[in-house]
């Protein structure tokens, strides 16, 4: 059988289903394939956090709530707690009450939630089917492709009847995972050296586990020996599923059914408790970043992309970020309003923000272990002194593993071929703190409009300038060189203070996806020149 279809995604995971849903809520065609049918997440539950970026993706697209609903309740604590075991000493605490439910955040309306890809990965399916234009497949498999100057011909095989198919596509988007066969085809580099450990996630089901400890309740519980942390207890659903990671040693390959599960669940513990047992699952725990997001039509995305150490929750994250850069610049594309250089500002975008994230994510994995302290687990006041002074350590150090806003929302694409910089002082970037800024490159920040509205809900479908304030220049010119380009464009005039003092400029030009394009209290000389920009129509585009 053949099938035309103007992108073809490649995997499954939230990435591709993200990328699925934000061309679906763009109207753009697109056919995504995975060979499996997604029971494997039964059995390996992987990314709890949803940063506070990724719920404005889900937002816009209409499921946030949903996601809240399904996700950890929201009186739930996301308390996370380095102990010795949970009925053994506790040496260091980190509430964390921005977190979780319908906390008022001043950067974001979007607080950070905990909901495992077991159930985010169905509501993002669910949004993805409730689009016209996109189709599933499910149990189909990627083999093989090849592409040319138009197109891209992928042969795909319907792992449940054998049969092959043919898909022409205008594009390829593999979303297909740390497994991807795509870069090998591609042969972009993998990096395979860069493995850090083999650890093993042990699933269970367990009821009120917290009354049979005297820690309360938490989300993430990292359990504490004389050389660090050797096992990490997280909760799934603020309830009765749970997961631990026996961290392992670098580079050996472990055995599920040598895991011991109850003694080391009691070791934790710190007492034997009733549990079911789900399943136990080794995974690799890398660190790469692919030399290239794109040969020709074909572009990379999520964990096909990068790999980190979870260590931080920044994967699935990072790659959803992927997922929304990608998916406004292919719309674009097919919409006919795409210069040449838009698609490969996807590369110079999205790169650099993979190697800061990867870089973060190994440091805080490195931070996990430490030159040997005996005592630690002594009742004497030794063992209290030494877990008084690693406590403070991992609060001044350690913390910012589990306070990483900075990582989820100061991104900036300073360096983009299609921003305009203005020629003032970035804003400092840091892991922790995120400082809202309209630096153009920054993601737009929010504020509540008089109507009740985030200022972020103004973005999506077009590119936004926001004038603010009054007596504010005329932006026709902007509109009429949009409009000459074919690009969308619209005009929010916003005469509210709090907006204002947020935006600090009295023009700023927001693109599709919430990044600041260009900023100014005045009209350029040449506003044709800065849309050419913003639209990737000036310049010579990369080699693919
Ligand atoms: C223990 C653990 C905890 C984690 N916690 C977090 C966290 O808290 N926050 C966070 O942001 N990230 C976390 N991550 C990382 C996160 O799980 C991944 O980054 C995320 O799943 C990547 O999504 P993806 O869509 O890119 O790839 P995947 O989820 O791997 O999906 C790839 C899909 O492609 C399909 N596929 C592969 N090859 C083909 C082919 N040839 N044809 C068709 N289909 C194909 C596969 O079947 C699969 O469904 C964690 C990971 C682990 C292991």
């Amino acid at each position: 059988m053949k099938i035309e279809t103007p992108v073809v995604i490649v995997g499954g995971g939230p990435v591709g289903l993200g990328l699925a849903v934000e061309l679906g809520w763009r109207g753009a065609e697109c056919l995504l394939v995975d060979e499996l049918e997604r029971d494997g997440y039964r059995t390996h539950p992987r990314a709890n956090l949803v940063n506070s970026r990724s719920m404005e993706f889900c937002r816009r697209w209409g499921i946030a709530e949903r996601v809240k609903e399904v996700g950890t309740p929201p009186g739930y604590p996301h308390t996370a707690m380095y102990v010795t075991s949970l009925r053994g000493h506790l040496i260091a605490r980190i509430d964390r009450p921005a977190h979780g439910g319908g906390k008022q955040i001043a950067f974001t309306p979007e607080p950070p939630q905990r909901c495992n890809q077991i159930w985010f990965d169905p509501v993002l399916r669910e949004r993805a089917e409730g689009f016209s234009t996109v189709k599933l497949r499910y149990r189909w498999r990627l083999d093989s492709f090849t592409q040319d100057e138009k197109s891209v011909a992928s042969r795909v095989t319907d792992v449940a009847t054998g049969e092959s198919h043919t898909i022409r596509s205008g594009y390829l988007a593999a979303c297909c995972g740390g497994r991807s066969p795509i870069r090998r085809i591609l042969g972009i580099d993998q990096n395979e050296d860069e493995v850090l450990g083999v650890p093993i996630s042990v699933y269970f089901r367990a009821k009120n586990l917290w009354d049979y400890h005297d820690k309360g309740k938490g989300v993430l519980h990292f359990i504490v020996g004389p050389t660090g942390v050797w096992a990490t207890l997280n909760s799934l659903n603020g309830g009765d599923l749970w997961r631990v990671t026996l961290h392992g040693g670098a580079k050996e390959h472990a055995a599920p059914e040598a895991v011991d599960h109850k003694d080391v669940l009691t070791r934790i513990v710190g007492i034997e408790f009733p549990y079911e047992l789900v399943a136990i699952s080794p995974w690799v725990r890398k660190k790469l970043v692919t030399a290239a997001y794109r040969r020709g039509r074909v572009f990379l995305a999520g964990d096909c992309a990068h790999q980190n150490t979870p260590t931080g929750g920044y994967g699935m994250n990072t790659g959803m970020g992927d997922a929304v850069d990608l998916g406004w610049k292919l719309a674009a594309a097919l919409e006919g309003w795409a210069g040449p250089k838009l698609l490969d500002s996807y590369d110079a975008e999205r790169r650099p923000v993979a190697l800061r994230n990867v870089e973060e994510a190994t440091r805080n994995f490195q931070l996990r272990s430490f030159a040997p302290i005996p005592e630690l687990v002594e009742a004497t006041p030794a063992g209290e002194a030494a877990r008084r002074r690693l406590g403070d350590e991992i609060v001044k150090n350690t913390s910012r593993e589990l306070l990483s806003d900075g990582i989820a929302m100061g991104y900036r694409y300073d360096s983009s071929p299609i921003i305009c910089p203005d020629g003032s002082e970035p804003p400092p970037l840091s892991v922790t703190e995120y400082l809202q800024s309209t630096f153009p490159g920054a993601r737009a920040p929010h504020a509540w409009l008089a109507d009740g509205r985030s200022t972020i809900d103004l973005f999506g479908k077009a590119y936004v300038m926001l004038r603010l304030g009054r007596d504010v220049p005329d932006v026709a010119r902007f509109a009429d060189a949009a409009r000459r380009r074919g690009a969308p464009f619209e005009v929010a005039t916003i005469d509210e203070p709090t907006v204002g003092s947020v935006c600090e400029k009295r023009l700023v030009l927001v693109r599709p996806d919430g990044h600041v394009a260009w900023r100014g209290d005045a009209l350029p000389a040449d506003t044709a020149a800065v849309i050419a920009r913003v639209t990737g129509a000036t310049g010579a585009s990369s080699p693919a």
